[in-house]
């Protein structure tokens, strides 16, 4: 195997964007992503609801809420950019029982 200044373990969403990032900020390092499979992408990354979260669901106020709100402008912003049409702003219909349960529908 090649040397390489930096390896990042796991090539779904998480190591795709640690290696996608190191290598434009720091494009004199070379970056290796290693990954288990035969191709990247996929496990959970390749298998999930393909939601862009709003963040209504993590709390008001709380970082992870403004990282949902600050991700979902980051991921449109970047598939309007690259011409990636595969995505369908839905918007989502929560119904909430007095109960306590909930229904959700994209
Ligand atoms: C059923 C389900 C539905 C979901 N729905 C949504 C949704 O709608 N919206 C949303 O934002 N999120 C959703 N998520 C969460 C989201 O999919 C995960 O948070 C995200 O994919 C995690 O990305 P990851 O890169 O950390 O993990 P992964 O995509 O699992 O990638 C990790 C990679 O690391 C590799 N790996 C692990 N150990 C090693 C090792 N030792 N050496 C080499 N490679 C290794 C694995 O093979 C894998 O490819 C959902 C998750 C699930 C399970």
């Amino acid at each position: 195997m090649e040397k390489t200044d930096i390896a990042v373990i796991g090539g779904g969403i998480v190591g795709g964007s640690v290696a996608r990032q190191f290598a434009l900020e720091r494009p004199d390092l070379s970056v290796l992503i290693v990954e288990a499979n035969d191709e990247v992408g996929v496990e959970a990354s390749a298998n999930n609801a393909g939601a862009l979260h709003s963040g209504i669901h993590e709390g008001h106020g709380s970082l992870r809420s403004e990282l949902c709100v600050e991700g979902q402008s980051a991921a449109v912003e970047y598939c309007e950019e690259h011409e990636i049409n595969s995505f369908r702003k839905t918007g989502m219909l929560i119904i909430k029982s007095a109960m306590g349960s909930s229904e959700e529908w994209a």
